[in-house]
């Protein structure tokens, strides 16, 4: 850590804007927040910080990495280059914790948490939650080197790395952010389609700091969509879904729907053509697509009259209610998320015929059959992925 204070209370910082921080007050020194002493390290491979004793464990500071140290250091003088007032490590008595970086910008204020090590989702929402409890909107950066390309333009998510995903005002466009101490640039994943549980297909976009301002990294900068999924790529994994040796059975057992297909007479395979297709926001849901798809199908859409206009809203409320969901990620930087990605789905409907557009929002127009055989299955999926993708 950059901060640490004296006896006397006075706070000394490593990173104060020039003219630099010398004299530095002669020790001893204190963290800010735990009050326990630290001690000065001025390597001269790392940059001069505080460090707690080895053995005296601090409540509101883990070590850092010196990736960390140098991204928070960077993330400062960039803020300071474009006349901000960043405050380094400042704690919060409040919520009892210290942000990497907070920041006003028209009244607001920001915290900028930079994250290179794994935290539990649980952490990182829990973090997230006390900003907002008192007013301050918390950013999230991940390090660069979270980045996981696992084939062309697929990447992997990790658990706590969901809840990083903010919205691009603009389109209601979902992004998670990056930075990178070592290249100094910012990168942003926008999320195309969900191809598994834990990988998305996604647009990747990287600045250098220098040509990205602090408000475009709180509303994303203009970006143009890569080349959009093609029919083949999506058929592949309704292919694996329909086909895929017992693949299914991996997922957490869709409670409502194991039996509803056994009443039909078939298997989970047997999904209606018209579920299990890729839309913007699909990755707020974890479960496949093809399964609450093939609820919203088979249950929500046979549960209404064919005059009721229903909202994507009232779409997103069942299917939180089917109990589908059994694990949901907490998306708590975007709003309405289910509704949103019911939106997207609803749409698709609507280019299928099996729903149309209302004043309120939608109608029912047309049942879905499951299909007789797997085969006739993907026929299908083939006839809807020219018309819809
Ligand atoms: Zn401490």
């Amino acid at each position: 850590m950059f901060v640490a204070v004296t006896s006397s209370g006075r706070r000394v910082s490593l990173i104060s804007p020039a003219p630099t921080f010398s004299p530095i007050p002669s020790p001893p020194y204190f963290c800010p927040a735990c009050l326990k002493p630290v001690i000065l390290k001025k390597g001269t491979k790392r940059r001069w910080h505080f460090a707690h004793h080895r053995k005296s464990a601090c409540p509101y500071h883990h070590p850092e990495s010196e990736e960390h140290l140098n991204g928070k250091a960077l993330l400062y003088q960039w803020l300071l280059h474009q006349g901000y007032k960043p405050d380094v490590e400042r704690f919060l008595p409040m919520i009892k914790r210290k942000a990497d970086l907070l920041v006003e910008k028209s009244g607001q204020s920001i915290a900028i948490e930079y994250q290179c090590a794994s935290i539990t989702e649980e952490e990182m929402i829990a973090r997230t939650l006390d900003y907002r409890s008192i007013g301050i909107h918390p950013l999230w950066l991940l390090s660069s080197s979270r980045l996981r390309l696992r084939s062309p333009r697929h990447y992997q998510i990790h658990g706590f790395e969901w809840v990083s995903l903010r919205e691009r005002p603009k389109d209601t466009r979902y992004a998670f952010s990056y930075f990178s101490s070592r290249d100094q640039s910012f990168s942003f994943l926008f999320p195309r389609a969900m191809t598994s549980q834990t990988r998305i297909l996604a647009d990747h976009y990287t600045l250098p700091s220098s040509q990205l301002s602090f408000h475009e990294l709180i509303t994303f900068p203009d970006t143009i969509d890569g080349p959009s999924l093609s029919v083949s790529q999506w058929l592949r994994v309704k292919k694996q879904w329909r086909f895929g040796k017992n693949q299914w059975r991996a997922f957490h057992d869709p409670r409502r729907l194991g039996p509803l297909f056994e009443k039909l007479r078939a298997g989970l395979p047997f999904f209606p053509a018209e579920a299990g297709w890729p839309h913007l926001g699909m990755e707020v849901i974890s479960v496949p697509a093809y399964l609450w798809q093939s609820w919203l199908l088979l249950v929500f859409l046979p549960s209404l009259s064919p005059s009721h206009s229903f909202t994507s809203q009232e779409a997103a409320i069942a299917v939180t209610k089917s109990g589908l969901l059994s694990k949901s990620t907490c998306f708590p930087l975007l709003d309405e998320p289910l509704t949103q990605t019911l939106k997207h789905y609803l749409s698709l409907l609507s280019l299928m015929g099996v729903v149309e557009k209302t004043n309120r929002g939608w109608k029912k127009k047309r049942g879905v059959r499951i299909p007789l055989s797997l085969e006739a299955g993907f026929a299908k999926d083939k006839y809807w992925g020219r018309r819809i993708l």
